[in-house]
């Protein structure tokens, strides 16, 4: 690990005062720890360098759950068992819950937060491995593309063809979460469909929007009668702990048997939590009989153009939207 500088504020303006700073490759840039699950791995292997970590944990009022009548806000450092445990997003947000106890071990979500969750790094293995200098690290080739590709992205993949290993990420964007930010300029708001990015817009060498002084505060998830039907369904390769091969987060609406509305969202099959609205309009107005939960899953999977070793996610990621609708849906 190479040698840094530790800080320790206790506000938020002080945090991101100590982010400013140059250079601006994301990898070599001061940044923000939260429990340290992801960035502390990434600095050990040397494919993080920070000259600086900005500790998040002394600074007030960043850990709270706050539920009522316009919906769910979680504090950036709301750590992932606090959430999985929460009553009132098991009741209210059952999706949220499923997939924070989805993630790792409890050792893992015992420490792990919310806000390091959404920012934490991908797990491609040529992207980690510290001799390779891959396209995510400023290099010119993505080794994915043509190697060792099962376990990356399906769907909106190249030039990089990482997969975002978030769990919570699916289940949020199909509620319509939106993300507070302070950075130096101020605050802003970003609905989370807007805040991680594909390796074709901005910086490839980052999955989000974020700048290197901006530190997410909270998360707030709106009210709406979709939350209380939603689920979260992951496949991973080994039980005891794993990130998502394929999953999917779906909410839904009914009339009666009807749907009225529904959100579906793909995790571990492409660089961004992949939303399907197409199949979300065809469900609109029809029964969750079998052959419609067919139909939908298919074409969630139609923009789908796997790499040599990944074809079978789409059939994987088929059952788990098909699966998730019928789940979401109580038939
Ligand atoms: C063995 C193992 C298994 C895992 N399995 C899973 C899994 O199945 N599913 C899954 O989703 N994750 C998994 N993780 C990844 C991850 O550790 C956890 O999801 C955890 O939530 C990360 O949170 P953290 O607080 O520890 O983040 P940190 O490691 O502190 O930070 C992660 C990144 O986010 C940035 N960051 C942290 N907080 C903020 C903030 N407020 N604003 C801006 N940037 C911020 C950091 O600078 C860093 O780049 C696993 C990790 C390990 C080690």
């Amino acid at each position: 690990m190479k040698a840094f500088e530790w800080t320790n504020p206790t506000t938020v303006n002080e945090a991101v005062k100590m982010l400013v700073a140059s250079p601006g490759d994301i990898d070599e840039a001061p940044r923000p720890l939260a429990g340290g699950q992801d960035l502390l791995t990434t600095m050990k292997d040397y494919t993080s360098r920070p000259t600086r970590l900005v500790n998040l944990k002394n600074i007030r009022g960043l850990n709270k759950i706050t539920l009522n009548a316009r919906g769910l806000t979680i504090g950036t450092l709301v750590t992932l068992t606090e959430l999985e445990e929460h009553a009132g997003v098991r009741k209210s947000f059952p999706g949220l819950a499923e997939a924070a106890n989805s993630i790792a071990t409890p050792q893992i979500r015992n420490l792990g937060t919310v806000g390091g969750n959404l920012c934490q790094r991908p797990r491609c293995w040529y992207f980690r491995l510290e001799e390779v200098i891959c396209l995510k690290k400023g290099g010119s080739e993505c080794y994915a593309a043509s190697g060792e590709n099962k376990y990356n992205a399906i769907i909106g993949g190249g030039p990089s063809y990482i997969v975002h290993p978030s769990d919570l990420a699916p289940v949020l964007l199909a509620l319509g979460a939106t993300v507070t930010v302070m950075g130096a300029t101020g605050k802003r708001v970003i609905p989370l469909d807007k805040f991680f990015t594909l390796p074709t817009e901005g910086d490839i060498r980052r999955e989000n929007v974020l700048k290197n002084e901006e530190i997410i505060t909270e998360i707030h998830v709106p009210a709406s009668p979709l939350a209380a039907r939603s689920t979260y369904l992951k496949f991973k390769e080994r039980e005891s702990l794993d990130f998502a091969i394929a999953s999917a987060a779906v909410a839904v609406r009914l009339a009666g048997r009807m749907v009225q509305d529904a959100r579906i969202v793909l995790g571990g099959v492409a660089p961004v939590p992949w939303r399907v609205p197409a199949a979300e309009k065809f469900l609109v107005g029809k029964e969750l009989k079998p052959d419609v939960l067919a139909e939908a899953a298919k074409i969630a999977l139609a923009d789908a153009q796997p790499l040599e070793k990944n074809a079978y996610k789409v059939p994987l990621a088929q059952t788990l939207v098909r699966r998730a609708l019928a789940k979401a849906g109580g038939v």
